[in-house]
Parts: structure tokens; sequence; C-alpha cells
């Protein structure tokens, strides 16, 4: 197991202080923001310090030290992410990429480019749109996650349904190895075989098989014309949920197909004063894209109609923005009874969505806890997120028991449906109790003998994914 200790941690500070360039924090005030994620879990105080690496040679150095005084390894994008996987481990150097932030190429007629894992990944959407090009994947986190962390987790989004997640952007990717050696794997041409995937192993490892530095991203041609906007409300989530099933008779593909259930709508008319629950118990919200995006979307509409939706179809970007600001309202800081948010993140098969919402809808009874659902309803992805005022947590601070239980019960029935107890946010600290679980103890055993062969002192991430190093 890697050490937890100060003087180990002292000792790998000093061999990183002889070799790397970028800043090396230890005072309490200047790691503080680097101890947490936006997930509620809190790992409480721990020793930790920080390296923000100018260069790939301070990643390399920093995780030959941490090799040397088997000090555990954190790689750190944002801080964006809900599963407590940046979260600082005891002991351990959180090694932040932030500054890796350079898009090195833009490769227009191989539709590619080159950045470095600590860019912004909004900065690269919006760096190859000058070329009339697009980076696909949109988590609602863009303007504040990095492609690394969007890499590490395997990170989704709005428009997922018709481009794909993080994964099938990815052509290859520069890895430093626990014990400081860097790899490139996969290709820059679109098509490649060649030997195992270790871009696609790397993609969701989470931190616990190496430290992504670079990546080179496959880009789409943007599309053409002007979306245009769906909104769909309906007398109930299992009626919307019909619907949005009912699309795929339509043999069209959508660029988003989102959801709001109506405890979402029903805080947002109280806490912004709208009357959205006056218009229905569940809202879709559809986008079309291309030149066809007009007659695709007439299609569409007249589809959730039938369905029993009460439509608005808009091409105007104004009135989009609006329809769109529903679903972005997830920020906790908006909301005014200050709560702590239990994020879940399942996803099951399409065909099981409608009896999801029936469970989701039995455990928000038998648990008496609050869920708002919000969900990529195109990729199956539920956004069960139960939410605690802070009034209601246990003297300790951690959340009552009800809630714990009303978490398990989400994943034990996505698993029942064919599901998977996370989508898109991986499985950091909060999910790894399930994770067995969803995998067998064959396929458990062969993923831990994997993190050994990458990472045989255990120092990467220890803790996450897997309850504890090998
Ligand atoms: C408002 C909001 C909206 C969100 N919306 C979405 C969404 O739509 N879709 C979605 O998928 N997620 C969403 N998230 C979650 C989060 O933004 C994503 O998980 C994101 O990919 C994390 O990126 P990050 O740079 O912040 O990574 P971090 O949180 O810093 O790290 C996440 C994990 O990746 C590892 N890691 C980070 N960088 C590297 C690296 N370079 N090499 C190896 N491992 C690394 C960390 O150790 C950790 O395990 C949202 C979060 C917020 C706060």
């Amino acid at each position: 197991l890697p050490s937890q200790s100060r003087p180990a941690l002292d000792a790998a500070i000093g061999r990183i202080r002889e070799s790397v360039e970028g800043a090396v924090l230890t005072g309490a005030d200047e790691i503080a923001a680097y101890a947490r994620d936006r997930s509620a879990y809190d790992p409480g105080p721990t020793t930790f310090a920080v390296v923000i690496a100018d260069s790939v040679a301070d990643v390399r150095a920093v995780a030959r030290a941490c090799t040397e005084f088997a000090v555990p390894l954190v790689a750190r994008g944002a801080g964006s992410g809900y599963a407590g996987g940046a979260t600082a481990s005891p002991g351990a150097i959180v090694l932040s990429l932030e500054r890796l932030d350079a898009i090195t190429e833009i490769d227009v007629e191989s539709q590619t480019c080159v950045v470095g894992a600590g860019v912004i990944t909004a900065d690269v959407s919006r760096a190859v749109l000058a070329h009339g090009l697009r980076y696909a994947p949109d988590p609602a986190s863009a303007s504040i996650s990095t492609i690394g962390g969007n890499i590490a987790t395997g990170a989704g989004g709005l428009c997922c349904v018709k481009y794909g997640v993080t994964r099938e952007s990815v052509l290859g990717l520069d890895v430093v190895l626990a014990d400081g050696r860097l790899v490139s794997t996969g290709h820059r041409s679109v098509k490649g075989v060649a030997g195992y995937d270790l871009t696609a192993l790397v993609i969701g490892s989470e931190g616990t098989l190496g430290i992504v530095v670079g990546a080179t991203l496959r880009l789409l041609p943007l599309p053409p014309g002007r979306p245009v906007t769906i909104a769909a409300f309906f007398a109930s989530a299992e009626a919307a949920v019909r619907a949005s099933v009912a699309l795929g008779s339509t043999r069209l593909r959508p660029s988003m197909l989102e959801f709001v259930d109506e405890v979402h709508l029903g805080r947002i008319d109280a806490w912004r004063g709208t009357h959205l629950l006056d218009q229905g118990q569940a809202l879709l919200l559809v986008q079309t894209d291309g030149l066809e995006a007009a007659r695709e979307a007439d299609v569409l509409a007249a589809a959730l109609a039938a369905a029993g939706g009460t439509v608005e179809l808009t091409a105007d970007p104004g009135r989009a923005d609006e329809l769109l600001a529903i679903r972005r309202w997830t920020s906790q800081e908006a909301v005014p009874i200050p709560e702590v948010t239990l994020n879940e993140d399942i996803a099951v098969p399409r065909s099981k969505l409608v009896e999801m919402i029936a469970r989701i809808r039995e455990i928000r009874t038998r648990h008496d806890v609050v869920i708002t659902v919000l969900a990529h309803l195109g990729d199956g992805n539920l956004h069960a997120n139960i939410r605690v005022p802070l009034t209601d947590l246990d003297g300790d601070g951690s959340v009552p028991s009800r809630a714990a239980d009303a978490a398990a019960a989400l994943v034990t029935a996505a698993l029942d449906l064919g599901g998977t107890i996370t989508g898109e946010h991986g499985i950091g600290v909060l999910k790894r109790q399930w994770l067995r679980q969803e995998l067998g103890d064959e396929q458990y055993a062969l993923q831990q003998g994997l993190k050994r062969y990458f990472d045989p002192l255990g120092i990467l991430n220890p803790g996450k994914v897997f309850p504890s190093g090998p």
C-alpha cells in the first residue's frame, strides 16, 4: 500500500522541489482549494501537498518522486467532478494539470487537434469554431472542466445523443505512467486498430492507471444553419419518457433530448417565480441541427404532440436559450435553502426508462427524500439527485440514513433494469461500494489486476474506483 506518512510526503516534496519548475504548495491556505471536488464527499482533515505542473517534464518528475517514496498521487483537472475522484487522498501529492493548457495544433484537413490535458473544454470548442469545426462533447461544466478531467471520467453532455460522449472524440493520448514513463497511445488517423486499445482503457480510468498530459481529439464539421429547439410539456414524467422513446419511430436522431421532472420544475417555480408547472408535470427539450434542422424539428414536434405533448418550436436563439436555461438550472448556489446534493448518475436501456421513472417515484416515497430528475434521456442517463437540506444532516454532518438508503435503492434499481451505476460522472469514492455488484466478481478481479499491472505500488489515486490500493 502507498505511504500515508508525513515523512514520506516531505521526502517526495524535497525531491520534487529539486526538479520541478511549477509551483509546490504546502501551506494550509494555499492547498485548501485542492482538497475536494464538487461532490458532497468531504474527506475531512487530510495531510497533502499540491504541485501545479508547468510541463510534461514536471509531471514525469512528480511521478518519479512519488514512486521513489511510495507517495499517493492524485491527478486533478478543475475539480468539477461529482464522484469525489479528485479529492486529496491522505499523504498525497495532488498534481494539478491546469497549466498544461496549450492547444498546440489544429489540423483542419484531418479534423483533429492536439491539446494539453489542462485546457478548459469550452476553450477547445471556441478555438476550433474559427475553422468551421466542432469539438462535440459538451458537458454542462464545459466552461470550467478540463479536457484531461473529461477524458479521465469519460464525460458526457447534452449533445452526446447524436455526437457521442468523450470516448468517441479521442483518437490518442499522451499518458505519464506511475513510474514517470511517457507513452503515446492511439493514432492520428480516424481509423487504427494496432494492438490493444489502451486509449479506450485510459478513458474513464479516473487517474488510477496513468496521468493524461495531452490528447489528440477528433473534430467534426460544424453543422450548417441554425439549430431548432422544441419544448414539450407533458401531463406526467412517464408520458414524457414514453414520448421520447416513441421518437425512435421517426427514424430521426435529434442533437439533444433532455428531460426535466415535476420536482425540479416546481423548485424553479418556487425560487424563480415562474409558472412552469401550470404548463405540465414534465418537460422534454429537443433540438435538431444541420441543413434539415427545420424539417426534422417539424417531424419530431408532430410526434411529440401526437404523444400528448404541448409543444413549442423555435428557431430564435434568444428563446432557445430561455428554454434551455430550464435544463441548465442545476447549480446548488442558486438554491436559497442550503442543501447537500447526492448526485446520482444512473443509466438504463431506453426501453426501461419508464420503469426507472416509476421506481424513482416509489423510492422517493419509501425513503421520504426529495429527488429531482434531470436526464440526458436520449442516452438513458438520469441524474436523480437526492436533495438534503443542511438542517436535516445528522449531528456529525453526515447525510441521514434515509438519503443514503435512497441512493442505494436508486443504483440497485438501475442494475436490476440492466443499467449502470454511473453514466458519465465515474466511480470516484462515492460509487465504489457498488462497482463489484455491477461488474461481477470475475471482471472486478480482472480490473484490479489491470490496475496492479499499471500501478504496482498502488500510488495512483488510491481509494478511488476501488476501495483501497491493490
Ligand atoms: C455544474 C456542473 C455540471 C456538470 N455537468 C456534467 C455533464 O454534463 N456531463 C458530465 O459528464 N459531467 C458533468 N459534470 C461533472 C464534471 O464536470 C466532469 O466529471 C468533468 O469531466 C470533470 O473534469 P475536471 O477537469 O473538473 O476533473 P476533476 O474533477 O479534477 O477530476 C475528475 C477525475 O479525473 C481525474 N483526472 C483529472 N484530470 C486528470 C488527468 N489529466 N489525468 C488523469 N486523471 C485525471 C481525477 O483524479 C478525478 O478522478 C458537471 C459538474 C458540474 C459542477
